[in-house]
C-alpha cells in the first residue's frame, strides 16, 4: 500500500474526533481545532499554509503546491472543515469518536466531508514526501462554514484573500465521484457538473384587519393560504437540462432500458437510494416551509406571511419566476430570504478526461457520467464568482448495497476504509498527471 492509502483512514478519524459542528448561529465550536490538525499534518512534511480566521475560531487553511509547468492554469481542490450537528442519542456510536468498525470509519463528517479533507491531506503529504511535483499549481483549501452558507469560509476567503486563488480556473470538491454498481462489469461514477439554483422566498399578503365575527372580503390569511397551496401543489413539468438528459441517457444505456424523456420513472427506479441525489433535478420545486399570521382567534390580522423553499433548474431561472408570480397572483408579494444562482458546465475538456482516466486506471469497470445536484456547494456560491469551473469529484468506489445518499447529514454516517484507499489512489493520479 502507498503511504497515502496507509494513513488516509487515520487522518479521517483524527478530523472526525474534532467536533466542528456548525449550528449556523455562531454558537458552535468553530473550525479552528480542525484547521490546526490540517496545519500540523502539513507542517510534518514541511508544507507551510496560509491560515486566517474570518471570525474568532472560524479557521481557514490554504496552501499551494507549485507545478512544473507555469503556463498551465491552477486547479483548486477544496473541502469544508465544518459538519452539521449530530444528536449522539440517535447514533449507535459516538459521532465524534472516529471509531473504526466493520471496515468503516464512523462519525459525523465521514462522507460530508472530512473524508475528502483527509484524502487531500494524504495525497499532498505523499506527493511532497516523495518529491514528486504536479504539472500545474495545485491550490488546496480547507474552509469553514460551508454548512451554513460559506460566509465565514469560501466567501470570506474569496473576498479578502483573493490572491490565494490566482490563476485558478477549475476546481474539484464534494458531492460527486461516488460509484453506482450496475453489475460486476460496470460501475457508474457520478460526477457533479451542475447545481440547481436556490430561491428562499418570503411571501407577504396584506389585507384588511378586522373583527372575526364580521364579513371580510379582504382576509390576508385566506389569500396567503390559497397562494401557498397553489405554489406547494403545483406540478412542475419535467424539463431536462443538458446534464440531466445526458445522465438519464447514460444510465438507461447502462441498465439496458429504453429512455423516454416524457417518462423517466423506470430509469430513476434503477438508481435505488441514489435517486435522492437526482430525483429533484428533473424539474423546479417549490416547497412551502413556514407560515405565519394572526395573534387571536377573533381578530383578522392585516398581514399573513409564508416562506417557500424554491429550487430552479440551471438555464431556466426566468421561467421559474414567471410561473411563481403567476401562481402567487396579484395579492401576494415575494422577497428573497436567500437567492443563489444555478450552475451548469459541460462534461468535456482536459480535466474531465483526466478524471475519467484516473478512475479507469483504478477501476477498469468505471464509466463516468455527469449529474446535476439539487442542492449547492461552495463551488457555486463563491468560487464560481472567481470564474472557476467546478466539479463534484470525491472519488469513492462504494459497496453495491451501501445507501450512500443516507449518509449525508445522516445518523450513523460512515465511510468504508477501502473506499478512502481507492479515493487517494485516484486522486493521486489525477492531481499528479493533470
Ligand atoms: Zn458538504
Amino acid at each position: 500500500m502507498t503511504p497515502a492509502e496507509l494513513e488516509v483512514a487515520e487522518l479521517t478519524a483524527e478530523l472526525i474526533r474534532v467536533d466542528s459542528s456548525n449550528y449556523g448561529d455562531g454558537s458552535g465550536p468553530g473550525e479552528r481545532a480542525a484547521a490546526e490538525v490540517v496545519m500540523a499534518r502539513l507542517a510534518e512534511v514541511g508544507v507551510e499554509a496560509h491560515y486566517s480566521e474570518s471570525a474568532p475560531g472560524r479557521g481557514n487553511v490554504v496552501t499551494r503546491i507549485e507545478g512544473t509547468d507555469p503556463s498551465l492554469p491552477a486547479l483548486l481542490v477544496h473541502g469544508h472543515l465544518d459538519v452539521v450537528p449530530a444528536n449522539a442519542a440517535d447514533w449507535s456510536v459516538d459521532p465524534f469518536a472516529g471509531e473504526v468498525r466493520d471496515g468503516y470509519i464512523w462519525g459525523r463528517g465521514a462522507v460530508d466531508m472530512k473524508d475528502m479533507d483527509a484524502m487531500m491531506l494524504a495525497v499532498l503529504r505523499q506527493m511532497v514526501r516523495e518529491g514528486r511535483r504536479p504539472r500545474r499549481d495545485l491550490v488546496f483549501a480547507w474552509v469553514a462554514d460551508e454548512e451554513a452558507g460559506g460566509v465565514y469560509g469560501a466567501k470570506y476567503l474569496t473576498a479578502n484573500h483573493r490572491d490565494l486563488f490566482d490563476g485558478v480556473t477549475e476546481s474539484i470538491s464534494e458531492v460527486g465521484g461516488y460509484s453506482l454498481e450496475v453489475d460486476p462489469s460496470l460501475r457508474l461514477y457520478l460526477i457533479e457538473t451542475a447545481q440547481k439554483g436556490l430561491a428562499w422566498m418570503r411571501l407577504v399578503a396584506d389585507g384588511t384587519a378586522g373583527h372575526g365575527s364580521m364579513l371580510n372580503a379582504d382576509n390576508a390569511v385566506t389569500e396567503m393560504a390559497k397562494a401557498v397551496a397553489r405554489l406547494g401543489g403545483h406540478e412542475w413539468p419535467i424539463t431536462l437540462t443538458p446534464t440531466v438528459r445526458r445522465f438519464l441517457t447514460e444510465v438507461s444505456e447502462a441498465f439496458g432500458l429504453p429512455f423516454d424523456p416524457e417518462d423517466p420513472g423506470p430509469v430513476l427506479d434503477r438508481l435505488g437510494p441514489l435517486v435522492r441525489f437526482v430525483g429533484a433535478t428533473l424539474h423546479h420545486t417549490t416547497n412551502p416551509t413556514m407560515l405565519g399570521a394572526g395573534y387571536k382567534a377573533n381578530v383578522i390580522p392585516g398581514q399573513a406571511s409564508a416562506v417557500v423553499d424554491g429550487r430552479f433548474l440551471p438555464g431556466y431561472e426566468d421561467d421559474f419566476f414567471k410561473t411563481v408570480d403567476e401562481l402567487l397572483g396579484p395579492n401576494v408579494r415575494r422577497e428573497f430570504v436567500q437567492h443563489d444562482i444555478a450552475l451548469e458546465t459541460t462534461f468535456d475538456g482536459a480535466l474531465v478526461e483526466a478524471m475519467i482516466a484516473a478512475l479507469k486506471a483504478e477501476d477498469p469497470t468505471a464509466r463516468a457520467v455527469p449529474y446535476c445536484m439539487s442542492g449547492g456547494t461552495d463551488n457555486k456560491t463563491f468560487f464560481a464568482d472567481l470564474g472557476v469551473r467546478g466539479f463534484g469529484f470525491v472519488p469513492l468506489r462504494l459497496p453495491k448495497d451501501m445507501d450512500f445518499a443516507a449518509m449525508f447529514h445522516g445518523v450513523d454516517e460512515r465511510v468504508p476504509v477501502e473506499s478512502l484507499q481507492f479515493g487517494v489512489r485516484v486522486l493521486d493520479r489525477l492531481l499528479l498527471n493533470y
